[in-house]
């Protein structure tokens, strides 16, 4: 299909690119990996006047591991984050997630700062920022502020992003070694988006009592979302059967999605409390 008509820019400096979608009046997009833009651009979902392409903005391509944690720079493609040995220990959590995401080609172009723009409740790097509390850092014509991943995301493709914003950067928490955690999805085949999947991870404490207890549910809501009821069942426990058995039928009250084209919301609510017994599971062991 045939794309609408728009202009194109290549910036090569970050403020020429604020100053770019400054200059269209809310009408020119960011365009980053192209792999959610052109297919709504195809399908007339989406119709700017002008796209502004990130890809000369080799600042914004830096994976950075430090004592206070991992930040990614928005335009840090899917593969770079598979193929970065140091990730497996810096943030396992991050890297079982995007090894769900899409398929080797669309991996090797997706980046995860257009991920969070696009804000698909079904994608998985969304979910890892709201379970992880990350930080998004974004510039704009008024400046650059960071936005905490649970006040980013407004609904389905919408954010806290003003049109004249770019994010620059996905902050996320320091990881200790021996943090326990677990990644499950279910979806029809692989790389497709998530019916529903679960993301979590405790620290244990010298009784071997579950601490720190983040649980996140992705593709059961208008947005991902963490799931505070599912912690405090697992908060101050030892993670055994029982309390996985009442973790999983606490998810499944936590979320109320609605009936779509893929799924019955029953079915979607069902399939979240089995995936959160199954990530458990996997912390657990
Ligand atoms: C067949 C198929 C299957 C897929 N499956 C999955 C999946 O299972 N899980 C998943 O998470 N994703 C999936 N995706 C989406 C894929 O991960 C995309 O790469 C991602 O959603 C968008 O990244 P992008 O770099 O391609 O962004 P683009 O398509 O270039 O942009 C997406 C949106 O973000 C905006 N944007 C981009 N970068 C920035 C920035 N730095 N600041 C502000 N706004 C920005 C753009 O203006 C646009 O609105 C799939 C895509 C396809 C085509």
């Amino acid at each position: 299909m045939k794309l609408p008509p728009f202009e194109y820019a290549c910036p090569t400096t970050i403020s020429e690119a604020v100053a770019l979608l400054d200059s269209h009046d809310g009408e020119a997009k960011p365009l980053a990996g192209g792999q959610s833009l052109v297919p709504m651009l195809a399908f007339r979902v989406a119709s700017p006047s002008l796209l502004v392409d990130l890809r000369k903005l080799s600042e914004l391509r830096q994976i950075e591991i430090l004592p206070d944690g991992v930040t990614l720079g928005a335009m840090v493609r899917w593969c770079e984050i598979l193929d970065d040995a140091r990730l497996r220990t810096a943030h396992p959590l991050l890297v079982a997630a995007v090894a769900h995401v899409a398929h080797y080609q669309i991996r090797n172009r997706g980046t995860v700062g257009g991920s969070m723009a696009h804000a698909d409740p079904a994608a998985e790097m969304p979910g890892i920022a709201v379970t992880c509390e990350a930080q998004i850092a974004v510039i704009g014509k008024a400046g650059a502020r960071v936005i905490a991943a649970g006040d980013f995301f407004r609904g389905p493709l919408t954010t806290a992003l003003d049109p004249d914003e770019i994010i620059t950067e996905i902050r996320l928490p320091a990881w200790p070694a021996r943090r326990r955690f677990g990644f499950q999805e279910f979806s029809r085949r692989r790389g497709d988006f998530a019916l529903a999947a679960a993301a979590l991870f405790y620290d244990e404490d010298g009784e071997k009592k579950a601490r720190n207890v983040h649980v996140g549910a992705i593709g059961v809501g208008d947005r991902p979302l963490r799931l505070p009821s599912v912690e405090a069942v697992v908060n101050g426990q030892k993670v055994d059967d029982a309390v996985i058995a009442k973790a999983e039928a606490a998810a499944s009250a936590a979320v109320d999605p609605p009936d779509d084209i893929h799924a019955s919301g029953a079915y979607r609510r069902a399939l979240v409390g089995v995936m959160v017994e199954r990530a458990l599971k996997n912390a657990a062991t």
